[in-house]
């Protein structure tokens, strides 16, 4: 039983002014392995007012000191890779191999923002203006339960690198992580104040950091509802506001499509960090006339998916992240029943021979329209939709006829002719027979799937504001 009994402020662990204790569960068994105590809102005033005072300095820090501050950022959580591991797996549930990939992603990202910071032009000319790129201020940066450590730290990367200082707010069910990945920042000795972690629930922190006057810029990951409030919270102070929220990602299956290679190129995309993953393509646009082919192959695959412990070697699903998300999933499987989808795979209940923890079996659905409840809503598990189309044109219409626009993928032979489908798609993200993460490259949504970009030069860009100087040259 671990107890978290202390939050990040000001360069120290210090206990919290709230007292809500909050269980910690490992999901693959539902045992409580741990408990937090939670931040209110006045720990996340105490943090906001460390980090505005840590503001002018950082502020003025050259680009190279920003640099050995990511680079010992970077060495910090590389050093706890294993530790942090250990807690993706148990407090998470992720399969060992995305545990591993997730651990690594987490000091990934700090390494990325050295490389953008290196070749990143704080001052530029406009005519005869001399234009900088100025650090907004305190940025506040909320993040979700499903890839806990890397949201942190790519988000914390890219404010650092522009020079903005950070309050945090975790998820509270990644306590035991968000602690690993706190103890690992702490020890790159970065200025008090730079960064504050503050642990609590997201109707208070959360809504604290969303409408406090001295938080400059959002920086959110999480659902589209909770989303729209921060961006309704945010426009009384007019704070400057990246969201990153939900998707319903087609993955579109052309017709000259080779099934052996588009089949578990969908099944790995759909079923990815357990289905957990806003990107997760849920959507299966297949010809119709090779529906009964590509139905037949996938049925196959699907059957070798193993749905269960996350430390056995051959599982690629674990469990969902809480009982909630359990019985959220298994009602959209009950919804797709009885809205008249036909189940090709998987269903209700947990997978054969598992009687504890919130596995779902690898569910597929076909004869899916695109008005569906299961098509139109994400469902943020193992869930797949498999929807078909006449030609084409009709592919591209159902895959744009979305409230979202995070993610699409276009399965094709012919490399010429899925890139002209993906210049119609209406997503932040288009990726031609291939799954590859490119972190040079902007990442967000269009539509409902959120405001803004992150990774790269544009998700620096978030945290600058420019400035013109006239007269100065
Ligand atoms: P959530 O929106 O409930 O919570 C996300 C974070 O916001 C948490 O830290 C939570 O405590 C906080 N929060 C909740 N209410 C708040 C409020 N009123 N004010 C301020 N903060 C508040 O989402 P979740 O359940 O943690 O995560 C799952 C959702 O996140 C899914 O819908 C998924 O699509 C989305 N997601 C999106 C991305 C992306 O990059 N687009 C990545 C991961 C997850």
């Amino acid at each position: 039983m671990q107890i978290i009994d202390q939050i990040y402020i000001d360069g120290a662990f210090v206990t919290p002014h709230g007292d809500e204790l909050f269980d910690l569960f490992n999901p693959s068994t539902e045992q409580v392995i741990g408990r937090v105590r939670l931040a209110d809102a006045e720990d996340a005033r105490v943090a906001i007012a460390a980090a505005k005072r840590a503001f002018p300095a950082f502020s003025r820090t050259s680009k190279a000191e920003r640099i050995d501050m990511l680079k010992r950022m970077h060495a910090a959580v590389v050093a706890k890779e294993d530790e942090l591991f250990d807690a993706i797996v148990e407090e998470y549930g992720a399969p060992v191999s995305r545990g591993r990939w997730m651990a690594r992603h987490a000091s990934d990202v700090l390494l990325e923002a050295v490389k953008v910071l290196e070749h990143y032009a704080f001052e530029r000319r406009a005519g005869s203006a001399q234009v900088v790129m100025q650090p907004l201020g305190v940025a506040g940066l909320i993040t979700p339960w499903n890839s806990d450590a890397g949201f942190i730290c790519g988000k914390l990367a890219a404010a650092l690198a522009a020079g903005c200082t950070a309050v945090i707010k975790p998820s509270e069910m990644s306590a035991l992580q968000t602690r690993v990945v706190t103890e690992a920042l702490h020890q790159a000795g970065l200025p008090a104040g730079a960064f504050n972690i503050v642990t609590g629930r997201g109707e208070t922190v959360g809504a604290e950091i969303s409408a406090h006057p001295d938080i400059a810029k959002l920086s959110f990951t999480g659902s589209t509802a909770v989303g729209k409030t921060i961006l309704r919270t945010a426009a009384e102070t007019l704070k400057r506001v990246t969201l990153e929220l939900g998707g319903k990602s087609p993955m579109m299956i052309l017709d000259d499509a080779d099934f052996d290679e588009a089949v578990p190129l969908a099944l790995q995309a759909g079923f990815m960090n357990s289905g957990q993953a806003c990107i997760a393509g849920t959507r299966i646009l297949v010809p119709r006339s090779r529906l009964v082919e590509f139905e037949a192959k996938i049925v196959a695959a699907v059957a070798q998916v193993k749905s269960g412990d996350p430390r056995d070697l051959h599982t690629s699903i674990g469990p969902m992240v809480s009982r909630k998300q359990w019985e959220r999933v298994q009602r959209y499987i009950g919804i797709g029943i009885d809205e008249g989808a036909r189940l090709i795979a998987g269903g209700e209940g947990r997978p054969d021979g598992v009687d504890a923890g919130w596995f779902v079996r690898p569910t597929i659905f076909s004869d899916v329209r695109n008005d569906m409840t299961i098509a139109r809503e994400e469902i943020f598990g193992p869930v797949l939709s498999i929807i078909a189309y006449r030609d084409t044109e009709d592919a591209i219409a159902i895959a744009n006829d979305t409230p979202y626009g995070l993610q699409a993928y276009v399965c094709s032979a012919d490399t010429k002719r899925a890139s002209a489908v993906a210049a119609r798609i209406e997503a932040g993200r288009v990726l031609v027979n291939t799954l590859a993460h490119e972190p040079a490259a902007p990442f967000g949504g269009f539509k409902q799937s959120g405001i803004g970009r992150e990774y790269g030069a544009f998700g620096l860009e978030a945290f600058v504001e420019p400035k013109a100087l006239l007269g100065t040259m």
